[in-house]
């Protein structure tokens, strides 16, 4: 199906009404209309109080992917040294861009059910290793956990590392991302998570030992960073921009700052915790260990011994409830409610929550 009633994927989420509006219009020339430099600029200062920086950000077309790619392609050289603080299939899976580029990686890796706690082995792997570059994920969406990251920022500034790269596409918005007091020089977002605009906009905080690395760096490439340093200035893109994503991100972006953050944020715990305490009520494992932090945005179950998933998704869905299953070492064994943007709602949680113990009890 195309939607269902109750949708509880962690993203793609439920685009509201207003912002699919905001998108259905017909558009002109992004390239040489001064209303869209106009949007892009609006939309970069939304972005910036979203993210807690003063750095420039950069909007790129493209869903979140992009955006992590696009910041280690023009990092990054061969052979230079990377850090990857791995928790989950993201932040290994950062590790293994960064190789797949020519970089030496060492990994200080955690269980997929921890979150970042060792914070000795982290501090003893920098100074020892020396890297360019440190790499984490904020929100885990496969793991449903949530990094502590403030110590990172305080690690990097001990060792001067030149960059601290971090993806929060499934955090940003649902739970404070302190961007420049963590001393976060890459700072990934995108558009179809908590932001709850169409997947294909993304974007990330730069800061200026960043930029100076882009220089150094010059890649070029699709998802280069470098050419959006000026592209402001001189009103040249890389590319022609996409006025519609940009006109639903803003908007979408222009309902969250409405609300406030910290609304939202509060918002977000609420809908997480009422989440978990109905999962537990309904007999079922959460997937985080004790000790580690559960996301604020997407909760990790494991899937019982007596059904499988592909079961469990046939029967949810047959209930209008849609969920997300999982990847790599958690196929089949972990599934997901993202309750993230439109979806961090008590009502639809609670929805969701009466088709699980249905479909459990029967
Ligand atoms: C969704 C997500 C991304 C981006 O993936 P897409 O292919 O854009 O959906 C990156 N990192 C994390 C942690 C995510 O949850």
């Amino acid at each position: 199906m195309k939607s269902y009633p109750i949708p509880m994927v962690p993203g793609p989420v439920h685009v509201p009404e207003e912002v699919l509006k905001a998108y259905m219009y017909d558009y002109g020339c992004s390239d040489m209309e001064p209303e869209f430099l106009d949007l892009y600029n609006r939309t970069e200062a939304q972005l910036q109080q979203v993210f807690a920086t003063r750095n420039k950000v950069v909007i790129m077309t493209g869903e979140g992917m992009i955006v992590l790619w696009g910041a280690l392609k023009s990092c990054l050289k061969a052979g230079d040294r990377v850090l990857t603080i791995g928790t989950g299939l993201f932040g290994f899976g950062v590790g293994d861009m960064a190789a797949s580029l020519g970089a030496e990686v060492q990994t200080v890796g955690f269980g997929y059910d921890e979150t970042i706690h060792d914070w000795h082995r982290v501090d003893e792997a920098v100074a020892a290793f020396h890297p360019k570059m440190i790499t984490a994920v904020h929100c885990e969406t496969p793991s449903g956990t949530l990094n502590p990251l403030e110590k990172l920022g305080e690690i990097k500034r001990k060792y001067n590392v030149p960059l601290l790269y971090v993806d929060t596409v499934a955090g940003l918005g649902g739970t404070p991302v302190l961007t420049d007091e963590w001393g976060i020089d890459l700072c990934l977002g995108g558009a179809q998570k908590v932001i709850s605009a169409p997947a294909g906009m993304s974007f990330l905080a730069v800061s200026d030992r960043a930029w100076e690395i882009t220089q150094e760096v010059g890649y070029q490439g699709y998802d280069a960073l470098l050419p959006f340093l000026h592209a402001q200035r001189d009103f040249y893109f890389p590319y022609t921009p996409y006025w519609h994503g940009m006109a639903a991100l803003n908007k979408a972006l222009e309902l969250l700052l409405n609300e406030g953050l910290e609304h939202s944020y509060q918002r977000h715990a609420e809908a997480a915790q009422a989440c978990r305490e109905g999962l537990l009520e309904a007999g079922l494992e959460l997937f985080p260990a004790a000790s580690a932090v559960p996301s604020p945005t997407v909760t990790a179950v494991r899937v019982p011994d007596h059904i499988t998933w592909s079961e469990l998704d046939i029967k949810f869905r047959q209930r209008g409830l849609v969920a997300g299953g999982n990847y790599g070492l958690l196929a089949g064994k972990v599934f997901r409610l993202g309750h993230m943007g439109t979806q961090a709602n008590l009502k639809l949680v609670q929805s969701a929550l009466d088709v699980i113990k249905s479909v459990l009890e029967n």
